[in-house]
């Protein structure tokens, strides 16, 4: 499952229908606050992330070893579900203009609601790996050897 939105909840943005799509654009362009004027950078176009599976065995501990091997890879749990975090800007961000392929933009993108913004929000999730090291750390701490 995919989240380019929220930190704080995460789903999968299905292809909008047309109306839906037009609903979502008006309502963006209602936004009380004026808030992605505010907003910069994009909060929202400043990383990536992608739900996996739930650690189930030390096997499934060692691969999430693997994903924060890469560089800039996070992995965190909120809710009983579990995210690998990229904090990577979209190449399309641009501060001044933002998003640069708007009208092309992904579904994901397109998908994105007011009751997804996160300008709010502080994350506080329950688990949060930043390292290879911390997630090594973690499991000798509170679980068996990998
Ligand atoms: S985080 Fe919210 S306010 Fe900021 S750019 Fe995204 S939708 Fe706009
Ligand atoms: S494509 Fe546009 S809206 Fe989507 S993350 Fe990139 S800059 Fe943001």
């Amino acid at each position: 499952m995919w989240g380019r939105n929220s930190k704080k909840k995460k789903k999968r943005a299905k292809e909008p229908e047309k109306d839906a799509q037009n609903e979502q654009d008006a309502q963006n362009e209602q936004d009380p606050d004026n808030l992605c004027e505010d907003c910069i950078p994009a909060k929202c176009c400043m990383y990536f992330s992608v739900e996996i599976d739930e650690p189930e065995d030390m096997g499934d501990w060692n691969d999430m070893l693997w994903i924060l091997a890469h560089r800039d890879a996070e992995i965190y749990m909120d809710d009983d579900r579990w995210y690998v975090l990229v904090q990577n800007p979209c190449r399309f961000y641009d501060p001044i203009k933002k998003c640069l392929i708007y009208t092309r933009r992904p579904r994901i993108c397109r998908g994105h609601t007011w009751d997804d913004c996160e300008f709010r929000d502080d994350y506080n999730f329950d688990l949060h790996f930043h390292s290879y090291e911390e997630m090594e750390r973690y499991i000798r701490n509170n679980l068996e050897e990998v």
